[in-house]
């Protein structure tokens, strides 16, 4: 079956960056899985995707502006330590957070550390850098109804809640 638009995709994922060094990956035995056609990959990664099948690799470069954009020097927020998602007991300057905004928890890297407020880049994480995607296809499945009206996909068999 190969992928287009309304599949739902499992693969194993690695992102390295320009150095090959690798950024992230999957577990082992947990893949990555998403709905085609539904921007819920990088809309480059979901091009570079579509009309693969399963069992095949591919490694997709992209540059930061169809990754996660420039990175913008002194772009920061200023944030309530108490919006932190489990924030460390010694939060420091370099330390990774989660912080809840209104589009959700976003990870970000603290700048900077007040008595009730932290200063964070509000890069993202990858900013600025080319990002190359390692892809193996594990399988290619039709969504199920719900995964469709949903727009997401709903784990490898699709049968999995996804309220977590
Ligand atoms: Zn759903």
């Amino acid at each position: 079956m190969k992928i287009e638009a309304g599949q739902v995709v499992v693969m194993d994922y690695s992102v390295l960056d320009a150095a090959g060094e690798v950024l992230e990956h999957n577990a082992p035995g947990e893949p990555m899985v998403y709905l085609h056609g539904h921007r819920n990959i990088l809309p480059a990664l979901e091009a570079a995707l579509g009309g693969k099948a399963e069992g095949e690799q591919l490694s997709v470069t992209l540059t930061p502006e169809q990754a996660y954009g420039p990175y913008q020097e002194g772009a920061v927020d200023r944030v309530p330590i108490k919006y932190l998602v489990k924030p460390p007991k010694r939060i420091q300057p370099g330390s990774l957070v989660r912080v809840n905004t209104k589009d959700g928890a976003r990870d970000a890297v603290v700048v900077k550390v007040g008595r009730f407020n932290v200063d964070l880049d509000s890069n993202h994480p990858y900013a600025g850098k080319t990002l190359t995607f390692e892809l193996e296809i594990q399988a290619v499945r039709a969504a199920t109804a719900d995964e469709l009206s949903h727009g997401h996909s709903h784990g490898v068999a699709g049968s999995e809640s996804h309220h977590d």
